[in-house]
Parts: C-alpha cells; sequence; structure tokens
C-alpha cells in the first residue's frame, strides 16, 4: 500500500465529511494483540473513517480505488464484536468504516412489524422506541449498546432466534460505490407484503457473513410481543446432560415452548459473571394467552417432573428480577428488553460498554460451533471441552442456544485476564478448540478474525470457494471491502 495516496485519500474523506471523522492511527501498533478485548493480533494500527450518511459511504467507496489504489475497508456498525475481533480488521492495513454515527431510525411500522434502521442504531435505542407498543425487537445477551444491524450481518443469535432471520431488507453500497436495495423494502405510497424472498434467487444472503458490499441501512422485522410469558429455570447434574438435552428437545418439537432454550453450564454462569454452580441450569420460555400459557406449564412440569432428571423448578415472569445478573438478562431479554444487559458486562469486565476494548484487564475469547439439537452432541461437546482443560487448564464456559428444533448455537466462551500468562493458554485452548470441533463436525457458524483462514477448509463442498471467488471477483475485482473476510481462498 502507498501510505502517501493512503494519507492523501484520508484528507480527502476528512474534507468530505467534516472534522474529526478520521482518526489515523486509532490504536497502538503492533505487539500484545493492540486493543481488542481478544488480544488477536493487532498487526499495525487501523485508521478510522467516520461517514454519517450512506451517500457519504457512497462517494468514500467511489473515490477508493482512484485515489488510493490498494488500500482497503472494513466496514463495522459499532465494531464491538467482542470475543471475534471487536472493530479490527481481518485484513492488515484495512481502513475501519466506522458507521456508528450512521445512527438513525428511518422508520417504524408497528401494524407490519417493520423498523428501518441505519447500523449505528443499538438495539437498546431500537428496544426504547418499541416500548408499550404491540412489538418487540429480539435482542441479543449482548450490551444494549451493540448494533442491531452489525449483530445481523455476523448471524448473530438473539433471546427469540437467529438475528440474520430478523432481516428481510437490504440497502446496499457496493464496492463501485453504486447504491442497491435487496429484499423487501417498505413503500408508505403502494404497501408491499414484507417478503424478502422477491423474484430469481435470494439476495439478502449475499451480504451477510460477507465482503461483497458495504450496509448503509437494513429492514428488520419486528416480533409480536407475547400477550403472557412465564419461563421455567429447572437445574440438571452435569452427568445428567445427554438425557437432560434430549428430555427438554422434546418440549420445543411438540410446540410447548418457545424462543431459544438457554442451557448455562456449570461453569459458564461464573464466566458471565454470576455465581459459580455445581449444576447446569435451563431456562424454558412459553408464551401465548393466559391459558394456553397454564396449559403449557402443566405439561412442562409433567414431562420434565416424570423423567426425574430435573430439580429447583421455579415459574418466572420475564419482569421478575433473576436471581443473578445472568438470569436477569435472560428474562428481560427474553420480552426484548436489554436494558440488564449492561450490568452483566459490568460484572464481566469491570467497566462500561465503551471502555471493554480500551481497558478493563479482562480479556474474552468465543468459539461458536453449530452443532445438532441431540443429546448426544451436546454430551460429546462436553468430553471434547473436558480434553481442552486436560490439555491447557481452561475451564470454557459452554451455553447451549438452541434456535431451532435441529440446531444448536453452541457458546464456548473464555474469560482470562489479560496481563498474564492466561492470555497465550486462552488462545493456545482456542486453537485447540478449532482443531478438535470441526473434526467431529461441529464447524463454527461464525468465526474470529484471527481463524478466518480456516473458513474455506470448513466449507462443506470445496466448489462453494470456486463460488465465492467468482462473485467476489464480479462486484469487487479491487478486493476493496473486507479483504480477508469468510474469504473465498486462505488469504494471504
Ligand atoms: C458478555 C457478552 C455477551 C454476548 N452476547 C451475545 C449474544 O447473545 N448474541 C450474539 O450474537 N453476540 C453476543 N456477544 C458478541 C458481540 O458483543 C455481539 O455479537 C455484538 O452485537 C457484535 O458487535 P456489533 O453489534 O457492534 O457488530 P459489529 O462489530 O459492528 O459487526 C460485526 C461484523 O459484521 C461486519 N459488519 C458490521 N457492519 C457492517 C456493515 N454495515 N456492512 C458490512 N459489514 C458489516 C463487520 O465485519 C463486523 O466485524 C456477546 C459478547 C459478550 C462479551
Amino acid at each position: 500500500m502507498n501510505r502517501d495516496r493512503l494519507s492523501a485519500w484520508l484528507t480527502a474523506c476528512e474534507k468530505l465529511l467534516g472534522a474529526g471523522s478520521v482518526n489515523a492511527p486509532l490504536r497502538p501498533g503492533p505487539g500484545n494483540g493492540g486493543t481488542n478485548v481478544s488480544l488477536f493480533r493487532s498487526r499495525c494500527a487501523p485508521a478510522t473513517v467516520q461517514p454519517t450518511t450512506a451517500a457519504q459511504v457512497r462517494h468514500v467507496l467511489r473515490t477508493l480505488s482512484e485515489e488510493a489504489p490498494g488500500v482497503s475497508v472494513y466496514p463495522v456498525s459499532t465494531g464491538r464484536n467482542w470475543g471475534l475481533g471487536s472493530a479490527e480488521p481481518v485484513d492488515d492495513g484495512a481502513v475501519v468504516l466506522d458507521l456508528s454515527r450512521m445512527d438513525r431510525i428511518r422508520s417504524l411500522d408497528i401494524e407490519l412489524g417493520l423498523a428501518v434502521v441505519e447500523p449505528g442504531v443499538t438495539q437498546g435505542r431500537l428496544a426504547r422506541a418499541l416500548q408499550d407498543t404491540p412489538v418487540m425487537l429480539n435482542v441479543t445477551a449482548s450490551s444494549a449498546h451493540t448494533s442491531v444491524v452489525g449483530n445481523a450481518l455476523d448471524r448473530g443469535v438473539g433471546l427469540r432466534r437467529q438475528r440474520c432471520d430478523d432481516i428481510i431488507g437490504l440497502e446496499v453500497a457496493l464496492p463501485d460505490g453504486t447504491e442497491v436495495r435487496v429484499g423487501a423494502w417498505p413503500d408508505e405510497e403502494t404497501p408491499r407484503a414484507p417478503y424478502p424472498h422477491g423474484l430469481g434467487p435470494g439476495l439478502v444472503p449475499l451480504f451477510l457473513q460477507s465482503n461483497l458490499g458495504v450496509v448503509t441501512a437494513a429492514v428488520v422485522k419486528l416480533l409480536p410481543r407475547p400477550e403472557h410469558s412465564r419461563v421455567v429455570a429447572v437445574r440438571f447434574a452435569v452427568e445428567d446432560v445427554e438425557s437432560a438435552v434430549d428430555g427438554l428437545r422434546h418440549l420445543y418439537t411438540r410446540g410447548l415452548a418457545h424462543g431459544v432454550l438457554k442451557i448455562y453450564s456449570a461453569s459458564a454462569v461464573g464466566v458471565y459473571g454470576g455465581p459459580p454452580r455445581s449444576e447446569y441450569v435451563a431456562y424454558i420460555c412459553v408464551d401465548g394467552v393466559a391459558s394456553v400459557v397454564a396449559a403449557a406449564l402443566a405439561e412442562v412440569e409433567r414431562v420434565l417432573g416424570d423423567s426425574g432428571l430435573f430439580t429447583d423448578f421455579r415459574y418466572l415472569s420475564p419482569t421478575d428480577q433473576g436471581a443473578d445478573v445472568v438470569e436477569d438478562v435472560v428474562l428481560h431479554a427474553l420480552i426484548g428488553d436489554p436494558s440488564r444487559n449492561d450490568a452483566m458486562l459490568r460484572a464481566i469486565f469491570g467497566v462500561d460498554a465503551h471502555e471493554v476494548d480500551a481497558t478493563g484487564d479482562q480479556g474474552w475469547l468465543f468459539f461458536l460451533p453449530m452443532i445438532p439439537f441431540t443429546g448426544r452432541a451436546v454430551a460429546q461437546a462436553r468430553a471434547l471441552l473436558d480434553k481442552v482443560r486436560e490439555a491447557t487448564g481452561v475451564d470454557c464456559g459452554m451455553t447451549v442456544n438452541a434456535i431451532t428444533t435441529d440446531s444448536i448455537d453452541l457458546v464456548v466462551s473464555i474469560r482470562f485476564t489479560r496481563n498474564s500468562g492466561e492470555a497465550e493458554t486462552a488462545h493456545r485452548a482456542l486453537d485447540l478448540l478449532y482443531e478438535w470441533f470441526p473434526a467431529q463436525g461441529f464447524v463454527p457458524y461464525r468465526v474470529d478474525i484471527d481463524h478466518m483462514g480456516r473458513v474455506p477448509a470448513l466449507r462443506s463442498h470445496p466448489g462453494q470457494s470456486r463460488l465465492m471467488e467468482l462473485l467476489k471477483t464480479a462486484l469487487d475485482p479491487q478486493s476493496l471491502i473486507s479483504p480477508g473476510r469468510y474469504p473465498a481462498f486462505p488469504h494471504h
């Protein structure tokens, strides 16, 4: 990359976008992982450009190839992709295109349950805008200050379903600086059904976990707010995990329970800032009108009680104060309220969301395999985590998020003290997870910046990489956008 051209281009960007919109460089250079909370290799300090409108984003892209050949941009929404790289680009030298100042809720349609939001809109802000309405946002357990769009684009997981299922339309700036809207887009003059598929091949998924464009706005499908919800919390012993998971699945396949089933392993609650436990805890949500909820709860109690595996039955309302920070998040987030999430974040990191990367002595890593929703698969995963503990001494937290009746987003979390030998051991444990889980068919569905090079080998068929390469070459021949992110082939 030609540094003079980069610097001239950044000066031109600042002229266009206004004072304070360009930072170069942002963070400390090479060393022990810069300032991302995961301590992923921070190779050199990235420059940052902060546009405030979609037109500015398109302009930035248009000028990129002409005025700064060889430079690429790495768009982030709020850049709080903690555990996976935060706002750090995959490719050394990419300029971070920080979209957090594009924070307009462009429109809200409560009747059809649609919000058009820009990348900087946080889940806290959108959730507040929906308070006391019949619809709610599918919120995650991360900070209220994280983005709706960025999380969904990386296929994050909320308490109700996987976030990408909430996205029905996208406004995208293509690498040549042109605009395209894909999927469904609300039209006030001529109302249309919020039907994402359109005609021909679906185009929305092209921009999920993708480096083919910069998303400047998204149409988010909001969920009907349940009339009544109750949450059953139960415990079970570590050695019963296989039968317990099978028993819990039965509730979901029979339609008795709703949203994402959450199970925290004995150590996971402690990793997330709650009190350490010796048993697993599961949260099962039941929604509906009052009579239906009452009938379903009776059946849940009967099924789980008859199995003899579960203890400590508690029947909670999502507005109750949870017994600990983690429970408090689960209860409230289930009804679209992320207002408790930052208390959990503070319990983990000891600082607020905007300080997690820059300060604090706690480090954080995620490994996120998708595994079948069967007791056998969860027990197998547990055994692999035990093997990692024996090899490294790292006791990973394990959270089961059953996102459908077939698939579990298994959240493996590692917390470590940053300025200590623990950091290196934590990263060694992560490398082992990337080796041992895929070998058993448990492939990650979302990858951190240090392990992006493994993505091609993790795809289910090698032809997919060739197809990805054809798409990338057609849309972004100069590789201007997020090089190395979910790449066609290992990136050099
Ligand atoms: C305690 C804790 C709990 C957590 N709980 C959850 C949870 O329940 N569910 C969950 O999913 N995650 C969770 N996380 C992880 C993480 O914090 C969230 O996923 C968070 O929402 C991601 O940050 P963000 O929203 O700022 O997205 P960003 O960091 O802005 O975006 C993520 C990635 O998407 C791409 N991208 C973003 N915006 C654009 C764009 N406009 N155009 C093109 N590409 C783009 C970029 O490559 C970026 O790196 C948790 C983390 C912690 C520490």
